[in-house]
């Protein structure tokens, strides 16, 4: 039995909904995922066992206005630490060709 925690899907929705507003400075999968990491380890989790529940369980996320808006500060403050220090091959290489 798989067990699935539903705030990953929120917080990617989230992510995906507000990309263009979080003045993120790249955008490849390992900067994403970062920000899903560190979004997904401040808030609880999820679990549902049943993968068919995930849309009730997404659905009741987004009708909560307040949780709502806490997993968008949330997501916000994640996008804001990882673009200002991405950990990613494509920033490595720009940061090492600084003269400093
Ligand atoms: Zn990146």
């Amino acid at each position: 039995m798989a067990l699935y925690n539903v705030m990953e899907e929120v917080v990617r929705d989230v992510l995906m909904q507000y990309k263009d507003q979080l003045q993120l400075t790249c955008l490849c999968e390992r900067c994403f995922n970062d920000i899903m990491a560190i979004s997904l380890n401040e808030l609880p989790p999820r679990y549902i066992t049943n993968e068919e529940y995930g849309p009730y369980v997404r659905a009741e996320h987004v009708a909560d206005r307040q949780g709502a808006t806490n997993i968008i500060l949330i997501v916000t403050k994640a996008a804001t630490f990882v673009s200002k220090n991405p950990r990613c091959a494509a920033m490595n290489l720009a940061t090492s060709e600084l003269p400093v």
